[in-house]
């Protein structure tokens, strides 16, 4: 059985104390222990990151993208290692776990170019003999603290964009899946990062509210549910810190009438049952707009019931289990109460069982249609292989929906009107919006953030907002001995 510990220092540490389970959702058998981090081992990482930060925070930019050039490096050589490594502990399929990794070297990519990114401004003779330049400084200690379904590609958001800004990093991952986290831990290592720029804490709440109250901490990032989002934002907040929080999405996909039904329908399932729904950007309602939903469910339904559900290792699964036994059991309880407010379920992965995982966490695609927006399924984020169809007249019906969830994290709209597309682009409140195409992630050089109550502060991550939340501007204002030849002066300064 593996013991998941964590890494402070440059080095992976044991502890005595509270441990958790980790699973291997596919078999239900346990795989591993992790540790959970008491207040004073979290303590110890940002002591070890506080020690490590003057001198990283002098590595020239030049440096510090040479570290980030040797780390994508490894994490091509390791891409297999890191997917593998991530289908054993959260259950998706190791080509979606190969793209998850993906997703996130383009982060480290993006951080290649930090000389560039951090150039600063400069005006020459803003008042006669005096300059004024800004430049953009690190933090400090920054937090990052990141949910369960993607243990990779999120902490990825963050710590590439925070350690090349020349920040020093405390990693918190979620407990469910904690390993991949230990491997990019070693392989900053490898790549040449100072020990102590990067350290891991395993943990539950614990170690969450000793990074949110710790007076070392300048910056906190959380990726999770908007209970715990609002929750991290405002105790980071009121101690002090800089925060951002990405949270909980319902994200609809509007279809038109004259949208490509096929294209549609594949784009349905890939952002409905792909990473057996557990995928923030995910779509868990289709809008059919102006009675083009027979003909969609027509085309949708027998692709539900072929879905391929089976192992993530398995090549021919098109789908894995969800991440834990609480998990399935909180979906299927979704599926039961659409069931019972009167929702038709065309759809029903309840029974599905597979031969030789019996005890895997695995729920069949499930379909609903006729979906009404007071219903619990509809309001609320299922974060499973659930896809809700709500039917409505015209596109402002859709529209509507859209703009009156409580979440805004994305918004996508099939359609061949160039027209429709663009009034949607404009209107729909959501962070993200994908014009035919279904989980509109934007690509690294952009930045990821949701409206509404899918995001809590006012940065997005990664981009060139990842480099605004990591850095502070220093502005200076400079006039040079000759300037001064005059003597001084007792009136205000004014240009001219
Ligand atoms: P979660 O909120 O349960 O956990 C997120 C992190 O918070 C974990 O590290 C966890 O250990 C910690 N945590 C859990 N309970 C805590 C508590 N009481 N106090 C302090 N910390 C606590 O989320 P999850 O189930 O791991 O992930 C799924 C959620 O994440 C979904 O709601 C999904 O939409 C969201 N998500 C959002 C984005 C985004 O960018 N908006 C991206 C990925 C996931």
């Amino acid at each position: 059985m593996a013991v998941i510990g964590h890494y402070i220092g440059g080095k992976q540490v044991n502890t005595a104390g509270r441990t958790a389970s980790v699973f291997n959702p596919a078999t239900g058998a346990q795989s591993g222990e992790v540790l959970l981090a008491s207040a004073a081992t979290v303590g110890e990482a940002v002591a070890a990151a506080k020690a490590a930060f003057p001198a990283w925070a002098d590595t020239p930019t030049l440096t510090r993208a040479r570290i980030m050039f040797k780390f994508k490096n490894l994490l091509d050589r390791d891409i297999d290692k890191l997917a593998e490594a991530i289908t054993l502990e959260h259950g998706k399929t190791f080509e979606d776990a190969k793209g998850e990794v993906t997703r996130g070297i383009e982060v480290v990519e993006f951080a290649c170019g930090i000389p560039h990114l951090l150039r600063g401004d400069f005006t020459e003779q803003v008042a006669r003999g005096v300059d004024v330049f800004s430049a953009r400084h690190p933090l400090g200690v920054v937090a990052g603290i990141t949910p369960f379904n993607f243990p990779v590609m999120v902490p990825m958001w963050m710590f590439p964009v925070a350690l090349a800004c020349g920040n020093s990093f405390v990693l918190k991952p979620s407990e469910k899946d904690p390993t991949p986290s230990l491997m990019l831990a070693e392989l900053l290592a490898e790549a040449g990062l100072p020990k102590g720029v990067f350290n891991v804490v395993q943990g539950d709440k614990e170690a969450v509210d000793t990074l949110l109250t710790h007076p070392d901490v300048a910056a906190v990032s959380f990726v999770g549910s908007t209970a715990i989002g609002e929750y991290v934002y405002k105790t980071a907040c009121a101690h002090g810190k800089r925060a951002q929080a990405l949270c909980g999405a319902k994200n609809h996909l509007v279809v038109m009438p004259d949208a490509d039904l096929d294209k549609t329908v594949d784009a349905l399932m890939g952002a409905g049952y792909g990473s057996a729904g557990e995928r923030c950007m995910a779509v868990s309602v289709a809008v059919a707009v102006g009675g083009v939903g027979d003909a969609l469910m027509e085309k949708l339904v027998p692709k539900v019931q072929a879905l391929k559900v089976g192992p993530g290792m398995d090549a021919d699964s098109e789908m894995g289990p969800l991440v834990t036994r609480e998990h399935l059991a909180k979906v299927r309880g979704y599926v039961d109460d659409g069931v019972a407010a009167g929702a038709k379920l065309v759809v029903d992965g309840r029974d599905l069982k597979l031969q030789g995982y019996e005890d895997g966490y695995f729920l069949g695609g499930c379909l609903f249609d006729d979906v009404t927006t007071d219903m619990k399924i509809y309001k609320e984020e299922i974060f499973g292989p659930v896809l809700s169809v709500v039917r409505v007249p015209a596109y402002e019906d859709a529209l509507r929906l859209v703009n009156d969830h409580e979440y805004g994290n994305g918004a996508a709209i099939f359609t061949r009107d160039g027209d429709a597309a663009r009034a949607f682009d404009r209107d729909a409140k959501a962070g993200m919006i994908g014009i035919n195409v279904p989980i509109p992630v934007p690509v690294a050089f952009h930045s990821f953030g949701g409206w509404k109550r899918s995001v809590f502060g006012d940065r997005n991550v990664y981009g060139m907002e990842g480099v605004g939340f990591y850095t502070k501007m220093k502005t200076t204002t400079a006039r040079w001995p000759t300037g001064i030849r005059a003597g001084a002066q007792f009136v205000m300064p004014t240009t001219g």
